[in-house]
Formats: structure tokens, C-alpha cells, sequence
């Protein structure tokens, strides 16, 4: 078994002092870890359907491509506002100060379709709230999300579980 959880570097208080962050391009950089992560990720949606996968930027993408190619499915980019060329809905989600925005083209999903939400981190589960929101107001049913890490202390899964959404997550770390 590879050991994900040690492929993954933490870098204390970056990019602000008290946050650890968890890099996940040592993770990426290893052919092994990279596969098994991506096995993992996909697994508990593999026997079902699943239309699109919505990869949230920039690390989102990176693992959202290979689980959409390994399911057999379409991938959809959820980005940073103003990146899309197309014609874009939004939605706002709160960080520690302010608030942010990200965009779906108006026309990535269609009613109805089965949408797997993939990111590589959660953290206070707002970015992926508001990918779960902008993939309703398109019609979308969400099939759940997958992450490599959760950040329990932050309260993200319970946030997705109160909207209704399941997550899956290969490991944890402690603290924020
Ligand atoms: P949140 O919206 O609070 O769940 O934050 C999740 C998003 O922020 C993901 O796209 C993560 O890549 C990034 N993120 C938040 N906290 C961290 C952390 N400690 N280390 C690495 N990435 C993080």
C-alpha cells in the first residue's frame, strides 16, 4: 500500500502565519502515489453513474481529469471568476475576509445530469458549497464529493453532509 499520507508535504504558515499547508505537488510528483490517490478517489463511484466530474481550480483540475477519464466520464471546470471565456453563472462563498467568486460555464451541465465534485483539500467546505450551488442552479445532481484530505477541525464534511452532499476523503490531518 502506498503511503499517501507521507507523500504529502506540509509547509507551516504558508501563505499566512498559523496555517499548515498541505502540499499536495510531492503527492502528484510520485507515479505511484499519483495512481493510488486517483484509484482511491474514483472507487466508491465507479459502479454508478456518474454524467460529469466537476474539478475545482487549479488542483481540482489535476486530479479531476484523470478520475473523469478512469469513469468514463465528462469533466466540467469550476474556476476563479474571470477565467471562463464563455458565458458564466456565479457564486459567492465567504473567506476568512471577504468574500470570493467562482464560475461554471452557463452551459457545462444540463438537468439532471450526475455531477462527482473533486478537489484536492477540505477545508471549511465554502468552495465546495458553493461548486454544489452553482451545480444546482444548473440542474445538476450531485453524486457526492471527493477529496484527498479533510481538515475535520474545520467542519467542511458536515457542512457538504447538511446540504445533502456525501463526501469521501482518503486521509485527515489534525488542526487546521
Ligand atoms: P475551504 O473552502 O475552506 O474548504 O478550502 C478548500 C480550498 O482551499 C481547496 O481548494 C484547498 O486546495 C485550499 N486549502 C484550504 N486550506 C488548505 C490547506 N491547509 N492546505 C492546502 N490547501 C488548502
Amino acid at each position: 500500500m502506498t503511503d499517501l499520507k507521507g507523500l504529502i508535504r506540509t509547509i507551516p504558515d504558508y501563505p499566512k502565519p498559523g496555517i499548515q499547508f498541505r502540499d499536495v505537488t510531492t503527492l502528484l510528483g510520485d507515479a505511484q502515489g499519483f495512481k493510488a490517490a486517483i484509484a482511491q478517489m474514483a472507487e466508491p463511484f465507479r459502479t454508478r453513474p456518474v454524467d460529469a466530474v466537476a474539478g475545482i481550480e487549479a488542483r481540482g483540475f489535476i486530479l479531476g481529469g484523470a478520475i473523469a477519464d478512469r469513469l468514463g466520464c465528462g469533466f466540467i471546470p469550476i474556476r476563479k471568476k474571470g477565467k471562463l471565456p464563455w458565458k458564466t453563472i456565479g457564486q459567492e462563498y465567504s473567506l476568512e475576509y471577504g468574500v470570493d467568486v467562482i464560475e461554471m460555464h452557463e452551459d457545462a451541465c444540463r438537468e439532471g445530469e450526475r455531477i462527482l465534485i473533486v478537489d484536492d483539500l477540505i477545508a471549511t467546505g465554502g468552495t465546495a458549497e458553493a461548486a454544489t450551488k452553482l451545480i444546482r442552479r444548473s440542474g445538476g445532481v450531485i453524486v457526492g464529493a471527493t477529496f484527498i484530505i479533510d481538515l475535520p477541525a474545520l467542519g467542511g464534511v458536515d457542512r457538504l453532509t447538511a446540504l445533502g452532499v456525501t463526501s469521501h476523503a482518503l486521509l485527515a490531518f489534525d488542526g487546521h
